[in-house]
Order: structure tokens, then sequence, then C-alpha cells
């Protein structure tokens, strides 16, 4: 194990050094679906809670205007992180949100009937369904571009899509379940010769890939906190100036009014716009933390040892008899999934349960996905930079087990594919 890697371990995470879940030695590996706080954040909320807690851009008085400082603070800490504006990012509570709300902006103002919108078959539900119900509001037509068998976007398929000039393509830069690394520096500017607009799902991006939107050129992007060590409940959008002054504001209330003029309502410039009603304050206290926090350990750093991390798992799974890994993407980060077959990923998911591993099973929220790959479910192995080979390797001996258990049981784990 690196040096630094055991001091964060120790120092940062104590759940995951002395084991999750009650200390009974559980290794957690289900970091795609949310990562565990590192020890800054937690001292952000709690002096957040303790010293800074009162609404933003409302009061004169002290606390309320220090709040708001903390805000901006963290608004302008964003900007950075990501190569931004600070005018260009709105404060969510999560990826979800920001797609949701962007999908509600466009179907408002944007969308009209015989649009066409593009998604992808490997998206999350939550870069789907919200364009479903755009284009269904709005008339317009939702399409998905295809995945191949090795699991990389159908490059053809979607220039042939873009030949259709479509309003917006809406797609992951990581899959949540093969770990893809979409070209995005190839897609993005394809899509903008044909004037369609790019709405970037970052949420498992994040962490494991440095992200500047100016050099990606993006029109929007989104991600969570909590899959970069940060609370639950708070998210960022990022948008282009040009688009975020463009756009209706998708929701509406306290905060993003700058004049009343009954009935005309003026609306604030920027991502405040989008901020109607109270932020989750100390959510964004804490995402200030995560962020700041990933810049210290070093994001070119963790991102090398996700890598290493990842690369160690294909190797150690792909050698137990039984076990298929899905997918064989030209560039793959973050994740890992793979069946088990005859076994069902639940039954998977529940047997490492009970040898102290922490995988999610399932569709991952990923459901045209698995249809079209014809799979009910896979287990997901997702490790994050506080993870080590060590608990990799522990993890492969328990999938041997439990195929070659399963086989003196009756159960023809990985028969056709042994010998
Ligand atoms: N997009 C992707 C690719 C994801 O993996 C997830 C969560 O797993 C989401 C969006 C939704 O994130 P959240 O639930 O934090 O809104």
């Amino acid at each position: 194990m690196a040096e630094w890697q055991n001091v964060i371990r120790k120092r940062d995470f104590p759940m995951i050094a002395q084991g999750s879940c009650e200390g009974n030695g559980m290794v957690y590996l289900d970091n795609a679906a949310t990562t565990q706080c590192s020890r800054p954040v937690l001292w952000a909320l709690e002096d957040y809670w303790q010293h800074q807690h009162a609404n933003v851009h409302r009061g004169v008085y002290c606390l309320s205007s220090k709040a708001t400082a903390a805000m901006e603070e963290t608004r302008q800490l964003t900007a950075e992180f990501l190569g931004a504006s600070p005018e260009e990012i709105v404060f969510t509570f999560g990826a979800t949100d920001g797609l949701n709300l962007l999908a509600n902006a466009f179907a408002a103002g944007e969308l009209k009937p015989g649009d066409l919108v593009l998604s992808t078959e490997m998206e999350h539900n939550s870069n789907l369904l919200p364009w479903l119900e755009a284009c269904r509001r709005s008339g317009a037509r939702l399409e998905l571009v295809a995945v191949t068998e090795a699991g990389n976007l159908d490059m053809e398929d979607l220039r042939r899509k873009l030949e259709r000039k479509p309003r917006l393509l809406a797609l992951t830069a990581v899959s949540n379940v093969l770990g893809t690394v979409n070209p995005l520096e190839e897609i993005i500017p394809l899509a903008h010769e044909a004037g369609t607009a790019v709405v970037v799902d970052a949420a498992q991006a994040m962490r494991c890939r440095e992200t500047d939107v100016r050099a990606l050129d993006c029109d929007f992007l989104v991600f969570s906190a909590h899959k970069l060590m940060g609370p639950t409940g708070v998210g960022v959008l990022c948008g282009k100036a040009e688009w975020l002054d463009r756009l209706g504001p998708g929701r509406f209330g306290g905060g993003m009014l700058r004049e009343l003029n009954w009935p005309e309502a003026a609306y604030e410039a920027g991502g405040r716009k989008f901020e109607a009603g109270t932020p989750n304050l100390s959510g964004i206290a804490g995402l200030g933390a995560a962020l700041e926090y990933l810049q210290a350990v070093g994001r070119k750093r963790i991102a090398a040892y996700e890598k290493e991390l990842l690369h160690h798992a294909e190797k150690r799974l792909s050698a137990i008899g039984g076990v298929r890994i899905l997918g064989a993407p030209e560039q793959r980060a973050g994740v890992l999934s793979f069946v088990m077959e005859p076994l069902q990923a639940y039954d998977v998911a529940m047997l490492l349960d009970k040898k102290g591993f922490a995988l999610r099973s399932g569709r991952h929220c990923a459901d045209a996905l698995h249809a079209r790959l014809g799979l009910s479910g896979s287990v997901r192995l997702s490790p994050a930079f506080y993870n080590t080979k060590g608990e990799i390797d522990a993890l492969a001996d328990a999938l041997k087990e439990i195929g070659s258990v399963s086989r003196k049981a009756g159960i023809p784990v990985g028969e056709k594919t042994r010998g």
C-alpha cells in the first residue's frame, strides 16, 4: 500500500480502515453508489451547523452575511475546480436534480414538436427519464445512441443520428455499469458541428477524471457531491453563461426573483436564476470541503491509483472460472460489473455480504443498458482511492469460493468456461 494511501485511510476514513458496518470488517466497494465522507467534510458540516447556520441572500445581519459569503466562496471554488466562472455554477440537490432542472427548462422554452433529443443506451435512468418526460411534454422525440458489444458508444450510430441535427445530446462521461469512458473530446465537437447542445452527466467521472468544462466545451455538466467523498443532497449544474441566460428558470420561488412588477416577474442572472428556495447550505459547505480535500490529496494521484486498482480487479476477476466481466470498453474507469451465471446477481451480492464485502447488485438504475445486454442484473465492483489491492485480492478469493461451493452444490457456475 502506498504511504499516502495508508495515511488517508487511517486519518481521514476510519470506517474504511477499521471495516465499515459497525467494525465487523466489511470491505466497502460500492463507491459508484456513494462514497464515504472524509473527516474534513464532517468537520465542515459540524462547523457549518455550529457557527454559520442562517439563510443566505436574505438577511442583512452578520450571520446571514457570513453564510452568504461562505456559499459564494464555495461557488468560486467549484468554478475553479471545473474551469468555469462562478456565474456558471448552479447549486442543486444532486445530479438527478440538475438533470431534471435542465430537462424542465428545455421542455418549457426550447423543445418544439418534432425536435430530436439524443441520449444513449448506457445512461443512468437519471439521464433518461427527465428527457423522456421533457420530450413527452414538448412533443419532441427521444432516441438512444447504441452501445456496441464491447460496451463502447457506437460512434457510427452517433454520427448518423447527428446528421438529423438533434437539439440536444445528453450523455454520461463514464458509464456507471461498464465503466466506459466516453470520448467526449471527440463527441462534443461532432455534436456542435451539427448544432447540438451537449449535456454531460459527470456523476461517475468527477473523482477519477480531471474535468475542465472549458477544455471540453460542453454546454452543461452535472454531478453529485456524495460520489466525491462529500455529503448527500447537494450537487452542481454547470452551464455555459450564454445557455443559462437563454434558458428559463425551470422552477420558481424565493431567492431567484430580481424584481416583481405584478404580474411581471424578472429573475436573477446567472446560476442564481436556477436556485429557487433555500439551498442545501450545510451540504454546500460539505461540497466545498470535499473539493478542497480532493485537490489536497491530488486529483492526478487519485485518478492514477484508481486506474491501477481497477486494472488489478479486472486481472484478478477475469481469471476466476465462472466470472464474466461485462464489456471490454476501450477505456474503463471507476467501475467493473460482472455476472456469475447461473447464479443471480442478487444472490452473489448476498453471499459476498456474508463474507464481508459491500457490492451492489441489480440494474444499477441502468435499465436500458441491462436490456441491451440481455441481463436481469449484474454485480458491480466500484473501488475508490481508499481501497487497496489487498481488498480486491480478498474479494477475488471470496468469489472463487462462492464458485466452488456452488459447483459442489450442483450449480454449474463457470462449467462452460472451465477447461
Ligand atoms: N448519473 C450517473 C451516471 C450515476 O451513476 C448516478 C448515480 O448513481 C446518477 C446520475 C444520479 O446521481 P444522484 O442519485 O446523486 O442524483
